[in-house]
């Protein structure tokens, strides 16, 4: 497959028409101002990656991951659930962010005592 693998489809595998149950919702939310004219509606929406997460500490970071995403939706012609859009999306293996704790109660309190105008 490749790296920039991306492929829509415009109508229903089964049956061939191009109606769709949550488009068409989303169509008559934008005609009526309820919804973004710039969004897309979907059954589903799935992104990931395909990994053995005990694999996963032993790449290096920067490695590459083969990642998908898919949108489905619901053929209003016959009612089978099908991708309307696939797209591979490899992912790179970032550097955690340091988590922040939270001081302790005690902490806290020296705190208060050296800044005595704090809000808390
Ligand atoms: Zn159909």
């Amino acid at each position: 497959m490749e790296k920039d693998f991306h492929k829509e489809f415009s109508n229903c595998p089964s049956c061939g028409s191009e109606d769709r149950f949550l488009e068409q919702l989303g169509n008559e939310l934008k005609e009526r101002g309820l919804a973004r004219p710039e969004w897309s509606f979907h059954m589903d929406v799935r992104q990931g990656v395909v990994l053995d997460p005990t694999k996963e500490a032993a790449l290096p970071i920067g490695s590459e991951i083969p990642g998908y995403a898919f949108k489905t939706d619901i053929c209003m012609g016959c009612g089978c659930i099908y991708a309307t859009d696939i797209t591979r999306a490899d992912l790179k293996k970032q550097v955690m962010p340091p988590q922040i704790i939270p001081p302790n109660r005690a902490q806290r309190r020296r705190d208060a005592r050296e800044f005595p105008f704090s809000s808390s």
